[in-house]
C-alpha cells in the first residue's frame, strides 16, 4: 500500500509541479511509533502485542485518523494508511492532518474482555503520543464505538481529574453516552453514497435502478447499501472474507445484515443469495462497484473483469496502480478514496466541533454538514480534473496539494 501512495502522490505531484521543498517534506511521516506491550489473557497466560501510529503531516491541524485491528497492520500498511488521511482531511478542507495505526491482531480470536485489556494497554503504551489537538484517533477496520469509548476512558483516567472532559475527546466516534455524534455510524457509507449521487448527477442521470455490488460489509458496506437502498439502487452481490454471495435480482440489505450480526460478521451461508466464487465476484454484471474492505483489491488479476461503469472506493487503497490502469484503459471512472470515503472523518470532526462546544446535534444538521462538505470538494475534483486535463484521483490529490503547499509557503520553515 505504501507503494501504491506514494505512485499516487508523485504522478500528482508531477502533473501540479508541486514545490520541490514541499513535496521533500510530504513524501515522509513525521513520526512513527512503534509498542510492544503485554496483556493478560483469560487463561491466565501472558501475549505481547504490537501496536502502531504513524503520524504523517499535521501542517493543517492535529493528527487524525483511525486505528485497525487486523492482521494485516504493519509499519508499511500504517505509514500509506496515514499519508492517504493527510490527502483526505486537506481536500475535505477540514483543520487536520493525517495519522493511522492499530493493533497486528486478528479480533475475531479474543474475547470481549481480553479485547478490552487490550485497547486500554494499547492506549496506555501510546501515552502522550495522541492527544484531543495532538492526535486523535477514530474507528476504522474492526474497530468501533466501544473501543473508542475504552481509548477515552483509559486517556482520560490516565490524566488530571482537572482535564478528565477535555481529554475524552481525544477519540471520536464514541458512543452516544460518551460523547459520540448521533450519525457518526452511518458517516462513512452515507458519503459513499452522496458521491455517487453527485457522480449520477454529472451524467444526468440517478441512482433508482442502478445495480451495484459491494465488497466487506462492515460498517461501511452495509450503511452504504442502506443509503443506496433509499436511492432505489440494487444490491446485486457482496463479497467479505467468508465467501461471496449474489441475486441479479436484488439483495436486502437490511437482511443481510441482520444475518451478519447472527453469525460472525460473516455474509457466507446468506439464504436470500446464491453463492459464489471469489473469483467471480468484480465480473458480477453491474453498473457500480464499491469496495468497501481492505486495500490492493482491484488489481492486475481482476481489473479487466469489471464491466461497472464506476469503482467507487469506500476502503482506503482498495486500487492498486497496475489495476488502475486497465479501468483508466477500459473507460471505468473511479471515485477515489480521499474523496468518497470522506464521510467518515467529517463526521469525526463534527463530533470533534460539538465536544469542543459541550452541545449535542441532531442526525440531520450532522447529514446535512457531511453532505455539504463532500458536495463542496466533489465540485473541486470535478472542476481542477478539467483544469489539469487528468483523472478524479489525480485531481483530488492536486486539491488536497495545493492546499499544503499553500499552507508551507504561507508559514515558512521553523526556524
Ligand atoms: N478510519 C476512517 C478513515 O479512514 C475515519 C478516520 C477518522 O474519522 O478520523 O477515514
Amino acid at each position: 500500500m505504501y507503494k501504491v501512495v506514494m505512485e499516487q502522490f508523485e504522478r500528482a505531484a508531477d502533473v501540479m509541479g508541486l514545490d520541490p521543498g514541499v513535496r521533500t517534506i510530504l513524501a515522509q511521516t513525521n513520526n512513527e511509533i512503534v509498542v510492544h506491550f503485554p496483556v493478560k489473557l483469560d487463561d491466565g497466560s501472558i501475549a505481547v502485542f504490537t501496536g502502531y501510529r504513524v503520524q504523517h503531516n499535521n501542517a493543517l491541524g492535529p493528527y487524525k485518523g483511525g486505528l485497525r485491528y487486523h492482521p494485516t497492520v504493519d509499519i508499511d500498511s500504517a505509514r500509506a494508511l496515514a499519508i492517504w488521511m493527510t490527502w483526505k482531511t486537506s481536500l475535505a478542507g477540514l483543520p487536520y492532518g493525517g495519522g493511522k495505526g492499530g493493533i497486528e491482531i486478528d479480533p475475531k480470536k479474543y474475547s470481549q474482555a481480553e479485547l478490552e485489556r487490550i485497547t486500554r494497554r494499547f492506549t496506555y503504551a501510546l501515552g502522550d503520543n495522541i492527544g484531543p489537538d495532538l492526535d486523535i484517533p477514530a474507528p476504522d477496520v474492526n474497530t468501533n464505538s466501544q473501543i473508542m469509548a475504552w481509548i477515552a476512558d483509559t486517556f482520560s483516567s490516565t490524566k488530571s481529574p482537572s482535564t478528565r472532559f477535555a481529554n475524552l475527546h481525544v477519540v471520536t466516534g464514541k458512543p452516544l453516552g460518551a460523547g459520540g455524534l448521533e450519525g457518526r455510524d452511518r458517516a462513512t457509507g452515507y458519503g459513499v453514497v452522496v458521491t455517487l449521487k453527485a457522480w449520477a448527477e454529472r451524467r444526468n442521470e440517478n441512482l433508482r435502478g442502478k445495480r451495484y455490488i459491494v465488497q466487506g460489509f462492515g460498517n461501511v458496506g452495509y450503511w452504504t447499501a442502506h443509503f443506496m437502498a433509499m436511492e432505489g439502487a440494487t444490491l446485486v452481490g457482496v463479497q467479505d472474507a467468508s465467501g461471496t454471495v449474489r441475486d441479479p435480482e436484488g439483495i436486502d440489505p437490511e437482511a443481510l445484515n441482520t444475518w451478519v450480526e447472527q453469525n460472525d460478521r460473516s455474509v457466507a451461508g446468506f439464504k436470500g443469495a446464491t453463492t459464489l466464487d471469489a473469483d467471480g465476484f468484480f465480473g458480477i454484471d453491474c453498473d457500480i462497484v464499491v469496495p468497501a474492505a481492505l486495500g490492493n483489491q482491484i488489481t492486475a488479476r481482476n481489473a479487466g473483469r469489471i464491466t461497472a461503469k464506476v469503482v467507487a472506493e469506500g476502503a482506503n487503497g482498495p486500487t492498486d496502480t497496475e489495476g488502475e490502469a486497465i479501468l483508466r484503459k477500459n473507460g471505468v471512472e473511479i471515485i477515489p478514496d480521499i474523496l468518497c470515503n470522506s464521510g467518515g472523518v467529517i463526521g469525526s470532526y463534527i463530533e470533534w466541533l460539538q465536544n469542543k462546544r459541550a452541545e449535542y446535534w441532531k442526525i440531520d444538521e450532522v447529514l446535512k454538514m457531511i453532505h455539504d462538505k463532500i458536495t463542496t470538494a466533489f465540485a473541486s475534483v470535478a472542476s481542477t480534473a478539467v483544469e489539469f486535463d487528468t483523472d478524479w484521483r489525480t485531481s483530488a490529490y492536486i486539491v488536497a496539494l495545493r492546499r499544503l503547499e499553500k499552507a508551507y509557503k504561507e508559514r515558512g520553515i521553523f526556524p
